[in-house]
């Protein structure tokens, strides 16, 4: 007797629940293409837009949302995020949710590479945790709001004038994040403080090639009350940042060089602090963890994000009364964000209360 049969000699509404082990979960994808306010340059690439992979995740009348932004650089795309959460689909809708832990463990057994598809599903179990318990995701890792970081806003590399003209759409943000690395960093930083005074952080994005080059731009940079900088060498060249390191006198954070919770305990002699992201490690679980590493080392702990919706920079934001400094403006960077989540006054974070994510339509 099939499902149906049973409900109609049981005399069932079709919306009784089977008794003993719930029906299957049901897991949807979309690929989003989210439109930049401006055109986004960093040393990597120029862009209008970016496309990110939402999931669906429903399981016991309760829907989790996730999202993952795709990097270019390990080789994902939307496209590819998607194949891979397809490749694990059966997996994924037969399991029990419940067992958070033990099923992204098995997806990250399954799935090579494709963290931003990782980070897609486990942000969805995740809402989908918190919503099941009615508490706030923050809430559920222990954590209090108020302890939220300032976030920066980030300026991309443009010309004097729109680089000038972005600086004043960040009015209300008190610390600016400026992208450098290209051969206008001097023009850029001179377009910045024609307009503000305010606290500036750098990042590099690999962009300067010699220890000696580094050194100099960041010794330059400190003399115009840069508080830290991003990643000023190429990853792979630690011992040149460990060199770097011992010339300058702010902090240097690892971003590129710093994915996965392996790659943390090389850093610590070459770098201050790291960068964690989402989709570069693969989602909530595995920040917690790189937090809690980076933290034990003696590092210091800045989250940050791709561009991407607000599914992704509020999963984030619930982790971030945990780190020292916070980066999560991606949703702010876009113009057609479906949802509503983390709210960010005067560069303060505001996290949502609702249960899992907190997030809204529109
Ligand atoms: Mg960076």
């Amino acid at each position: 007797m099939n499902r149906r049969d049973w409900l109609k000699a049981t005399g069932a509404a079709a919306a009784l629940p089977l008794v003993g082990r719930a029906a299957p979960s049901m897991l949807e994808m979309q690929i989003v293409r989210l439109r930049l306010r401006h055109t986004w340059t960093t040393t990597m690439s120029s862009s209008e837009y970016r496309d990110t992979l939402h999931l669906r995740f429903t399981h016991d009348g309760v829907t989790g949302l996730g999202e993952g932004a795709p990097i270019v650089r390990y080789g994902e795309s939307a496209e590819s995020a998607r194949e891979a959460v397809e490749s694990v689909r059966e997996f994924l809708v037969s399991a029990d949710p419940w067992e958070f832990e033990k099923l992204m463990a098995e997806v990250f057994r399954r799935v090579k590479g494709q963290f931003a598809a990782k980070a897609a599903i486990d942000i969805a179990l995740m809402d989908w945790v918190g919503k099941k318990l009615g508490v706030p995701l923050y809430r559920y890792f222990g954590l209090d709001p108020s302890d939220a970081p300032l976030t920066t806003y980030s300026i991309g590399i443009d010309t004097p004038e729109i680089t000038r003209q972005k600086v004043r759409e960040a009015e209300s943000f008190p610390i600016l994040k400026i992208k450098v690395g290209l051969n206008t960093d001097e023009t850029t930083l001179a377009a910045v403080r024609s307009v503000t005074a305010k606290r500036l952080r750098v990042d590099a994005n690999e962009g300067w090639k010699d220890k000696e080059e580094a050194v100099r731009k960041i010794n330059w940079l400190e003399s115009q009350g840069v508080e830290l900088v991003e990643q000023p060498l190429p990853a792979p060249m630690l011992e040149e940042t460990r060199w770097v390191r011992s010339r300058v006198h702010i902090p240097i954070i690892a971003d590129e060089a710093c994915l996965h919770p392996a790659d943390i305990p090389r850093l610590v002699a070459a770098y201050d602090g790291v960068n964690i992201k989402l989709d570069k490690c693969g989602g909530i679980l595995e920040a917690l963890r790189m937090i809690q590493m980076a933290r034990a080392l003696g590092l210091k702990t800045m989250l940050g994000c791709m561009i991407a919706s607000s599914i992704s920079v509020t999963a984030a934001a619930h982790l971030s009364p945990l780190v020292d400094f916070a980066d999560l403006d991606g949703n702010l960077l876009i113009a057609n964000d479906p949802y509503r989540g983390v709210q960010v006054k005067n560069g303060r974070l505001l996290l949502p209360d609702r249960p899992g994510l907190g997030l809204t339509v529109g």
